[in-house]
């Protein structure tokens, strides 16, 4: 695990970087994160009652948050969000675009503030990058963290990798990636034809296979930890994503661990 009693090409920093994730996959979406005494939670896919139960595990809390980002107005990442926003009275940082769809199903919020791909969100010196993602979804996002020189990528929600994507994502001392899908269990695999369609399509979800091309053109010697996100329970083996990016990061690769639906990750810390 990354932690400062760890290997010593860990930063020195005291705080550092943290981050858990709380949840991971279609069942539902969250990632805390925490620098230089600012609190963010990227996206709510579950309910407050069982947020509040995954964030105790890692001695943190609900309350008193700088932040909540979201990604897109999928359920699974949005499910509860207006509720959360309610009870602990916190601001929604979220595009327009996604504003506009998942407004109704959150109700009215304490506060909603704008953002665009391209225009960094600043909480003292925890900064906050949105860039666009190919999703079927209106003005989806995913995320770069970047604080004291340290960079925390979000890769997840999909369906290709387009060279704004393999930008962002360059130099990162961590990457959370989503590695959805092995496609041949996914064609042999029970889901409708129009859902296996809409998942492999450019705006879907990246297989197994695209999760290794993009780790292929984003490592490098820095990056100390891969983290595989938003895997189906359906439609993959976590050994099998696991293995496919193994191979794409080759010899010397950094650590790597599984997001889990039912369970949160460790607090980590770079
Ligand atoms: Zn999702
Ligand atoms: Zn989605």
């Amino acid at each position: 695990m990354l932690n400062h009693e760890g290997k010593d090409s860990l930063s020195p920093l005291p705080g550092g970087l943290k981050f858990s994730i709380l949840s991971s996959g279609s069942g539902g979406n969250s990632v805390y994160i925490e620098a230089g005494g600012k609190r963010i939670l990227i996206d709510a896919g579950l309910s407050e009652k069982k947020l509040s139960q995954r964030i105790a595990h890692i001695d943190r809390s609900l309350n008193g948050l700088d932040a909540v980002f979201a990604t897109h107005e999928h359920s699974d990442h949005i499910r509860g969000m207006g509720p959360l926003l309610r009870k602990h009275q916190l601001q929604l940082f979220t595009t327009e675009g996604t504003f506009k769809r998942a407004g109704p199903s959150m109700g009215t919020l304490p506060g909603f503030n704008p953002i665009r791909a391209g225009q960094p969100v600043e909480f003292g010196e925890l900064v906050v990058e949105p860039y666009a993602t190919p999703h079927d979804a209106e003005e989806s996002v995913a995320f770069v963290i970047h604080y004291r020189g340290l960079r925390l990528g979000l890769a997840t929600d999909l369906g290709k990798v387009t060279q704004e994507v393999t930008s962002k994502l360059q130099k990162l001392d961590a990457l959370l990636i989503e590695s959805n899908h092995d496609v041949d269990m996914l064609d042999a695999g029970p889901y409708p034809w129009v859902t296996k369609r809409r998942i492999k399509s450019d705006v879907g979800h990246l297989s197994n296979e695209a999760c290794g091309e993009l780790l292929s053109s984003v490592k490098h010697s820095g990056l100390r930890l891969v983290v595989l996100m938003h895997m189906s329970e359906t439609n993959n083996y976590p050994e099998l994503a696991r293995i496919t990016a193994r191979q794409a990061l080759g010899q010397d690769s950094p650590e790597m661990i599984i997001a889990e639906q039912n369970h949160p990750t460790p607090l980590m810390a770079l």
